[in-house]
């Protein structure tokens, strides 16, 4: 596997040119601001004491509070956390929102824990980390294999630390519910933040449509995943009245070729456990109305636009010459390996990047943070109108960079988020 930290720098390397970055502003966006490893101790359930390895990553902090999950996963490491913490001061500042970069993780596998390790194992995270988060600090989130449980526990360790260290009076007091997002509805989460991912992907989706005046109805979808991400896209991408042909999940792939209902194929999948074997088309589901594939044919489908929404570097140079869609919308997180990239590119196939395309996520998470500080509470419809605005402003911006210098969506998209950072940072005198 590259190194996801080479893979960062070369990415904002390979846009210096075109704003005219000096050296030494350069090498302060390469390098992080603080990264914090710690050793963390938790008691497991033989009574035993086990030591796992513990990291945040602050990358730049000039437009907000850093802002990036915390992941609990064997292969997490430092060259990973600065990665993805660079990668969300990127993503915070396509769509424009006030946060910087963050990142979080465990090494660990949850898998091998039981319910009442991985409360600790959270709470231990939070309270040795507590002092480096705060509303106005650093602002995590759930990612991989962490969830809206895991933050509520993490939420309330953080309370119990700021009485314990005499900081709450220091806080506006309705922040503690501002430190972190992802958070069930109960305790101070958004309306909406379930979809907000795929909602976003759907617009851009829409934008692009517009853009490449595509007919809706003949404009065929292909979805690989259909989990949060995957199946919030093709539900909004459907009602929008695009065709969505075909999904897959770990354990295969559907093809429907008159456009499946994405809601049927879901409580399908939910009862079976699998989405192979399920075409529903309308109000009916049935053998004949599609075929079941392996995942990789599904990357091969001759469709308009091609939805990676599972996993990281699932489209690389072994199949990116296969791809026969004409667009690709990236909604996992880097799903597309730098060669993929450089081989879709020659065959003129266009890369929306997950950098503006998954941004919904983070946006929603704003939105969250915004009313846990305000005391307020905003509808669905408010959250997913707001959510709209940001994505549309985003998507023409990024538009309006790659017509401009003539480059691809991703290279853009990079352009205008490294200016709007430098420009806070020269604002600031920071750099
Ligand atoms: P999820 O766990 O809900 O869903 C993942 C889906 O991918 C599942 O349906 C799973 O079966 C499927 N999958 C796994 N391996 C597969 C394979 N080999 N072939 C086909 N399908 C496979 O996760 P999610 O929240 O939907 O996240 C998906 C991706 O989007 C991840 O890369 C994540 O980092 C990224 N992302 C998620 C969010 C969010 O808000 N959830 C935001 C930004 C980015």
């Amino acid at each position: 596997m590259p190194d996801p930290y080479i893979n960062a720098v070369a990415q904002l390397d390979s846009v210096k040119k075109y704003i005219g970055v000096s050296k030494k502003v350069f090498e302060q966006l390469m390098i992080p601001e603080h990264i914090i490893r710690m050793n963390i101790s938790v008691k497991m359930d033989n009574g035993r004491k086990k030591t796992f390895i513990a990291f945040r990553s602050q990358h730049n902090s000039a437009r907000g509070p850093y802002k990036g999950g915390i992941r609990f996963h064997p292969q997490v490491d430092e060259a990973e956390m600065k990665a993805l913490s660079m990668l969300m001061t990127w993503k915070c500042a396509v769509v424009d929102i006030p946060f910087g970069g963050g990142k979080g993780g465990i090494v660990v596998d949850p898998k091998s824990l039981s319910e009442k390790e991985l409360e600790r194992l959270s709470r231990a995270y939070m309270k040795a980390f507590a002092p480096y988060f705060g509303a106005w600090k650093d602002v995590p989130a759930p990612d991989v294999n962490t969830n809206a449980q895991i933050m509520s526990w993490m939420l309330d360790e953080y309370q119990k630390w700021l009485m314990a260290n005499g900081k709450w009076q220091m806080e506006n007091p309705s922040s503690p519910y501002a430190v972190l997002t992802g958070k069930p509805v109960e305790l101070g989460g958004s309306q909406g933040r379930e979809e907000a991912t795929g909602f976003g992907g759907a617009i851009v989706l829409e934008q692009i449509a517009k853009k490449l005046k595509l007919k809706r109805q003949y404009t065929t979808v292909a979805i690989q995943g259909f989990g949060n991400v995957g199946y919030w896209f093709a539900y909004f991408a459907d009602q929008a009245g695009f065709t969505v042909v075909a999904a897959s999940d770990s354990k295969g792939a559907i093809f429907v070729p008159k456009g499946m209902n994405p809601e049927l194929t879901l409580a399908k999948k939910k009862e079976k456990g699998t989405i192979a074997g399920n075409y529903c088309v309308g109000s009916v589901c049935d053998v004949k109305l599609g075929k079941t594939l392996a995942d990789k044919d599904l990357l091969e489908l001759k469709v308009d636009i091609l939805v990676p929404a599972a996993l990281e570097g699932s489209i690389h140079k072994g199949n990116a010459g296969k791809v026969q869609a004409r667009i690709v919308i990236e909604m996992a997180n880097a799903p597309v390996t730098p060669e993929a990239h450089v081989i879709l590119q020659k065959k003129g196939v266009l890369i929306v990047p997950d950098i503006l395309s998954n941004a919904g996520g983070v946006t929603t998470s704003y939105f969250e943070w915004s009313q846990n500080l305000t005391g307020s509470s905003w509808k669905k419809e408010v959250v997913l109108r707001k959510l709209r605005e940001v994505m549309e402003t985003a998507f023409d911006a990024v538009w309006s960079v790659s017509k401009e210098k003539n480059i691809d969506l991703r290279s853009a998209a990079y352009v205008l988020a490294v200016r709007r950072v430098i420009d806070a940072m020269r604002l600031r005198g920071t750099q």
